[in-house]
């Protein structure tokens, strides 16, 4: 097992990485820009590195600075939690010919699942289901009309190179597509420097349905079942939920599978997801992150692994923990992102918080780095804490969270708890019937 870990990140995620460390004997670096000089993950580690101002491109993005607290601390291995350099191939590539462990897959692998045309390619050889659309990149209007009428409109038009819900465009008929095609290229060049398009078949109201992997990086593999993440605003997640209420037992073991048999396919190392969207009865490949999610407590919650202490135990080569058969399923977990900002407009809202109690009790998690007097600095995203409930069943797993919501306190900013407590009582969130489109109608109605 290593010595000394770096975590690469800041917030909630850096705090969590720091408590699978500790739990393991592994010493901690923290590092921090000048904003958060006064974060819970710097208190709380062994070690604390100040790596440059507020911007991240100056310090959570800062490779150089990363490097020269991994040679100062003597750490031999970096976490890099989600977001900033967590899916960076070049980083993994570095930390490699530095002699650095990288935790996560390998270089090759973030880089060929990072190209959203190489990874359904990938991901249609190794068997798993993609939606119906171009092979490949499409450039001339003619051939996007053809592929177009081949699979019926409507139709979306996507980056290769997209991300986080950006480079998107929905087309309804023939007569939109040169225009659509013509404005996806150039705004997919100039936001991600690379102009790759491609076209799908456009579902019309599909969940979103995405599968935890774990592989070995030697042909082992194993599933932790599925999680739902179809309740978002502008494609972000806002909650989440493990096991879906869409699936029954026979099409989880399916999907399952198939996805743990592709990990072992491709030599796959670390944790990944495996995200679909699920639209009567079928499951089409969207895209796979090679990192550890956001969301990733509720599967922990219905499993009891640790997915971060799986993850460190890949990358010292100790390999996973658990066999297939012993990923018990148990009840029904469900996380609510709570985002420093207003619950109706969801404007950011930074500053002090002036009283914090968070809830507690059986089944209650809260992964959050925020304290009462803790100022939340304005330069990163609005996410200070997750709150995550599990029940035996779905329905106790609701009451929990409507309690929980309830003993809930973060004065002094705006937060999203208020939204949430309407919508655990919201009637369809409590039968499960929502899509990924539910939410945004729900706030629009709200608003009239
Ligand atoms: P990103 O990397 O930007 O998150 P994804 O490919 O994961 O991009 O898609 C993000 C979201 O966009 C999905 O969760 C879904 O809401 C919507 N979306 C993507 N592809 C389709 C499609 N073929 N049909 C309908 N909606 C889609």
């Amino acid at each position: 097992m290593f010595n000394k870990v770096l975590i690469a990140n800041r917030g909630e995620i850096a705090l969590r990485v720091l408590r699978a460390c500790k739990e393991l004997g592994i010493q901690t670096v923290a590092v921090h820009s000048t904003a958060d000089a006064n974060a819970m993950h710097v208190r709380l580690a062994d070690e604390s590195v100040c790596i440059g101002p507020p911007p991240s491109r100056d310090s959570y993005l800062n490779i150089h600075e990363i490097l020269a607290a991994c040679e100062i601390t003597g750490a031999d291995a970096i976490h890099p939690g989600y977001g900033f350099l967590s899916e960076n191939a070049k980083f993994a590539e570095i930390l490699e010919a530095h002699n650095l462990t990288f935790i996560g897959p390998s270089a090759e692998h973030i880089h060929t699942m990072g190209d959203k045309i190489q990874a359904k390619a990938t991901a249609k050889k190794l068997g798993i289901p993609v939606v119906p659309g171009s092979e490949g990149e499409v450039r001339e209007p003619e051939d996007a009309k053809r592929i177009a009428a081949e699979i019926g409109y409507p139709v979306i038009i996507k980056a290769a190179s997209g991300g986080g819900g950006r480079g998107m465009k929905v087309v309804n008929n023939e007569k939109e597509m040169d225009q659509a095609l013509m404005t996806t290229r150039s705004e997919a060049g100039a936001a991600f420097g690379d102009d790759a398009v491609y076209i799908e078949k456009f579902l019309g109201k599909p969940r979103h349905i995405e599968i935890q992997v774990l592989g070995d990086g030697k042909g082992g593999g194993i599933h932790l079942w599925e999680r739902d993440c179809s309740l978002q605003r502008r494609h972000q997640k806002v909650w989440e939920e493990a096991v879906s209420p869409a699936l029954n037992e026979k099409q989880r073991k399916e999907i399952g599978e198939i996805c743990a048999k592709a990990i072992q396919g491709m030599g796959y190392s670390g944790a990944g997801t495996i995200e679909f969207l699920y639209e009567d009865g079928e499951f089409y490949f969207i895209e796979m992150n090679t990192r550890l999610q956001v969301e990733h407590p509720v599967t922990e919650m219905i499993t009891r692994i640790d997915l971060v202490n799986e993850q460190l135990s890949i990358a010292a080569g100790a390999g996973i923990s658990t066999k297939q058969e012993d990923v018990i399923l148990t009840g029904h977990a469900i996380e609510c992102r709570i985002n420093a900002e207003h619950p109706e407009t969801f404007v950011p809202s930074p500053g002090k918080i002036e009283y914090y109690h968070p809830p507690g009790g059986l089944g209650v998690r809260v992964d959050s780095g925020v304290y009462q007097g803790y100022n939340i600095p304005p330069h990163y995203d609005s996410l200070i804490g997750k709150l995550i409930v599990h029940g035996r069943t779905r329905e106790e797993c609701l009451r929990r969270l409507n309690r929980a919501l309830d003993e809930f306190v973060v004065d002094g900013i705006e937060t999203t708890i208020p939204l949430f407590r309407k919508l655990v009582q919201n009637d369809d969130m409590q039968t499960g019937d929502y899509d990924i489109h539910w939410l945004e109608k729900y706030l629009d109605q709200a608003s009239h």
